[in-house]
């Protein structure tokens, strides 16, 4: 019978999961689809125990549930630490949920720089995403510094971490830390379409050797990664790599197979050059 796997959010008609995963289950032969489900937070309990029940294989979750899914699933320990899941298996009777985000921005990061430990690592933003990266990176070895809108929540993510700080965002602030940073990633959605004139930080704040990583992916070139290469940054990576590692980490909880990166990657950019 064909397997069916699915993304959970609010909104969710942009998502980029269903093209993405369709390429790898007609690449690999698979019988098996994946849907995008508008799900709002109050429909959230619901939909999971209906999901389960309806014999779904697996489902993404992404904004705003990752963080209120926790309380209607099984999850990882690694998950329970970060506060946010994003990946659901069904295959054992019992949801089992957990948090590929930032496993997939660790293999970004790793495919850019030689070594993670040590590195001054400057990230923007304390949601979900910030929260992912930061934890991976702070179990690395990586002296993170968080820099967010609402500084409660950039401290309450720091306290949680082995070795990190937290600033706000004012740009003088901004400035004299990314001077010290080796590695800024922007994992905020600020520059995300429809607001793609938007970045929290400029040219004239950065310099030729920090590594630049927006964690936004639409557009693929965020005016972020645009100021990046006025500023001459030699290493200037955008957000669908880890939205594919991510997808693919996800992939493997389910299907026990390895998928394709190429065709992912290929699935996703595709979508967004012709948009
Ligand atoms: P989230 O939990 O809603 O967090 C949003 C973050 O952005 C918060 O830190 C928020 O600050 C900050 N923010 C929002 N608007 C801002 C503004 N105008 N100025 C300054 N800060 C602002 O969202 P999320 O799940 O972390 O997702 C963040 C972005 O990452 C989204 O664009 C999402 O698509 C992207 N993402 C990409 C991948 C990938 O695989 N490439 C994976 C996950 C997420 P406050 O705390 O002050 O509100």
């Amino acid at each position: 019978m064909k397997k069916i796997y699915g993304i959970i959010g609010d909104p969710i008609a942009h998502s980029l999961s269903p093209v993405m995963h369709n390429a790898v289950f007609e690449k690999l032969g698979l019988d098996a689809i994946y849907l995008a489900f508008r799900v709002s937070k109050d429909e959230l309990g619901d939909a999971i125990r209906g999901a389960k029940s309806l014999g779904i294989s697996g489902l993404s979750v992404t904004i705003p549930l990752k963080e209120k899914a926790l309380s209607f699933v099984d999850a990882e320990e690694v998950a329970k630490k970060i506060g946010a899941i994003n990946t659901i298996d069904f295959s054992s009777g019992t949801p089992v949920a957990y948090n590929t985000d930032g496993i997939g921005s660790l293999r970004v990061l790793k495919e850019t720089v030689s070594e993670i430990k040590g590195k001054k690592v400057l990230i923007l933003g304390a949601g979900g995403a910030a929260k992912a990266i930061s934890f991976y990176l702070d179990a690395e070895g990586a002296r993170v510094t968080i820099a967010n809108r609402t500084k409660e929540r950039a401290a309450l993510l720091a306290s949680n971490l082995r070795n990190a700080n937290s600033i706000g965002l004012d740009t003088d602030t901004l400035t004299k830390r990314i001077e010290d940073s080796d590695i800024l990633i922007n994992a905020t959605s600020v520059g995300m379409h429809p607001h793609e004139d938007a970045t929290l930080v400029n040219a004239d704040m950065m310099h030729p050797d920090l590594v630049v990583f927006d964690v936004v992916y639409n557009p693929m070139e965020t005016k972020l990664l645009k100021e990046a290469k006025r500023a001459g940054v030699k290493k200037i990576v955008d957000g669908v790599k880890m939205l594919v590692y991510q997808g693919a980490a996800s992939f493997r909880i389910w299907t026990k197979e390895e998928p394709p990166i190429d065709v992912m990657e290929k699935a996703v950019r595709d979508v967004l050059i012709q948009d």
